[in-house]
């Protein structure tokens, strides 16, 4: 790893341990589940993949997105070490340890499929992973797909950093996808300094701008229709929610939110929202 990679991944847990320590004091009653994610963030940032992907074809290219997920330059050496460490976690985890975690980790010695190939039909058909095991083993495709999706999201989120320079005009978005990888965006932001919304992207992690007064799922701009809740125990974060389409997106401001905060922390730490909404018959994308 480069010396500068190296400080910018120790900022990085540095800021991980810090959102973790906040969200335990002020809600106790999800520590362990924080405890889990800590352990799986940190280690994420312990190794720097490296993608040897030349980007430069996108200078000219005028529509979004930029790439599909098939594209993305993966570390297979980096995931695969990454996938095995999110295997025991999973497994060792003592609140609520998942046995098949094990067997996802051995299947991979076991089957036919090089990890390598399995990426690849994952990121290409996007489809549950039932096919890389085989029948009758215990076999937990949500625990598969959540371990393989970790694993990747290093190499995810590089390749959207060197990719991100390539989407200039952002705010001619045709809807609120992601300009890089199409995917739905995980949370809304507003920023602390303009007042300006970003949404972030749920699979490559990519920040673009939109419009505040839009439903970023199907493009509604009815303000009749377009509500949101807040909740007394919750400050500086609501969900915005459409009548229209049925869906919400949880949204924080960064003026009045808690200072030290890691979005992939703050997605789970905010699910009292999701299950308010789930009652009200609301989806996320
Ligand atoms: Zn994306
Ligand atoms: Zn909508």
């Amino acid at each position: 790893m480069e010396k500068q990679d190296i400080k910018e991944n120790d900022a990085i847990i540095d800021q991980i341990k810090k959102a973790a320590d906040s969200i335990r004091n002020d809600k106790p009653f999800i520590k362990d589940l924080i405890n889990f994610y800590e352990k799986i963030f940190i280690l994420q940032y312990m190794e720097d993949p490296e993608i040897d992907k030349d980007y430069s074809f996108l200078t000219d290219q005028k529509e979004f997105p930029l790439l599909g997920r098939k594209d993305f330059g993966i570390d297979f050496k980096v995931s695969e070490k990454l996938f095995r460490g999110i295997c025991d976690i999973c497994a060792e985890n003592k609140n609520n340890p998942e046995p098949s975690a094990k067997s996802i980790k051995n299947s991979l010695d076991v089957s036919d499929l090089s990890f390598e190939s399995i990426v690849k039909t994952y990121l290409e058909d996007n489809s549950p992973v039932q096919h890389f095991s085989k029948p009758g083993q215990g076999f937990n495709p949500q625990l598969y797909d959540f371990i393989l999706y970790n694993a990747l999201k290093p190499s995810i989120v590089k390749n959207s950093k060197m990719i991100s320079q390539f989407v200039k005009n952002t705010t001619s978005m045709e809807n609120g996808r992601c300009p890089v990888c199409n995917s739905a965006p995980a949370l809304s932001l507003i920023s602390d300094k303009d007042g300006s919304r970003s949404l972030v992207c749920s699979f490559c992690w990519h920040e673009y701008k939109i419009d505040d007064a839009i439903c970023p799922f199907c493009k509604n701009n009815e303000s009749m229709t377009l509500k949101y809740i807040a909740l007394e125990t919750e400050k500086g974060i609501r969900a915005d929610y459409c009548e229209k389409c049925k869906k919400y997106i949880k949204r924080i401001d960064l003026k009045e939110y808690r200072k030290d905060i890691y979005l992939p922390f703050e997605l789970i730490a905010s699910i009292p929202f999701d299950m308010e909404m789930n009652k009200k018959g609301f989806k996320p994308e």
